[in-house]
């Protein structure tokens, strides 16, 4: 740790982080912008390789009007620091429905994936409240996956595996997030019912200019083929990564060379330009 400290890398201390007054207040903000629908989820496309069109959009978290600009990764662990991802949660999947139901009303029938944490899995009640949503929702089955990721999974991985194949008999399909950025055994990952793999952004970063790096990627769409996974590169910038994961067989990109992620009003107007012929 301490040669971590010395190449620059801070620790994230959690006794010290926990009393901090400035942790209460945001805590209590956060509860209150929950409360008053002052959150928003913000969609980033995904492509698919073969097709070039859009296949489907990721809802990520974002609270916007604040004068101190929070990121998605601080607002989700201050949520699951304080028992507050449960009503969050649960907030984005409604949310998530709503948004569907406006997506395909202006004639985009994509799949929207939505980001799940670990503590949601260790509710007893949630594959319970998502058959709920989706029984009340029969359209959307099937089209708003749940991303989980790999190291998620690892805390508990016997739990993960029930919470997962309960929510796969709910129609909900799984992908597998941040692939490649933890050490999940496969043997384990092969007995999950998800669809999709998302290969990490660090994994994907450099291929253009690292030849290990690219034959991790390769082998990592290989393997996931062989398996019968679909396969998606997040965190592509550049037309060389691109042009490099289409050659390389990837089924997905997503990235800022695509688009960042958009208020929803931008994204449906993102997507009817793109519709164009
Ligand atoms: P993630 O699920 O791995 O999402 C990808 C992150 O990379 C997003 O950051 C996205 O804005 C960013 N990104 C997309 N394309 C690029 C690119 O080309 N280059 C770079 N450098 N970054 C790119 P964001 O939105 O800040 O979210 C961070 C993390 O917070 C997410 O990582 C996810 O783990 C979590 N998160 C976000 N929204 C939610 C949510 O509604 N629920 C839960 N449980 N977690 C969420
Ligand atoms: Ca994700
Ligand atoms: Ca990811
Ligand atoms: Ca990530």
């Amino acid at each position: 740790s301490r040669r971590a400290r010395e190449r620059g890398l801070a620790y994230y201390d959690p006794s010290v982080d926990s009393y901090s007054a400035d942790r209460l207040t945001m805590v209590s903000e956060l509860q209150q912008a929950l409360a008053n629908n002052e959150l928003r989820l913000y969609l980033q496309p995904k492509l698919d390789c073969r097709t070039e069109r859009v296949s489907g959009l990721e809802a990520l978290i974002r609270w916007p009007g604040r004068s101190i600009p929070v990121g998605a990764d601080k607002i989700i662990r201050l949520a699951e620091q304080t028992g507050l991802i449960k009503p969050l949660t649960r907030w984005v999947l409604r949310q998530s429905v709503l948004i569907r139901e406006r997506l395909c009303a202006e004639g985009h029938t994509v799949q929207l994936s939505v980001n799940i944490s670990p503590n949601n899995l260790r509710e007893p009640d949630f594959p319970a409240f998502v058959g709920q949503l989706m029984s009340d929702n029969p359209r959307h089955k099937g089209a708003i996956i749940f991303e989980i990721t790999e190291t998620s999974m690892m805390q508990d991985p016997a739990n993960a595996l029930t919470a997962v194949n309960s929510l796969a008999s709910a129609g909900i399909p799984v992908s597998i997030d941040d692939f490649g950025s933890g050490y999940s055994s496969l043997s384990y990952i092969k007995q999950l019912p998800a669809s999709e793999i998302k290969i990490d952004r660090s994994l994907i970063t450099d291929i253009a200019t690292r030849e290990e790096d690219r034959v991790i990627v390769q082998t990592t769409i290989n393997m996931c083929h062989s398996l019968g996974y679909r396969v998606v590169a997040e965190g592509v910038e550049d037309t060389a990564t691109a042009k490099l994961l289409i050659s390389m067989g990837c089924d997905m990109i997503q990235g800022y060379l695509l688009s960042p992620p958009l208020p929803i009003e931008e994204a449906l107007v993102w997507l009817d330009d793109r519709q164009e012929p």
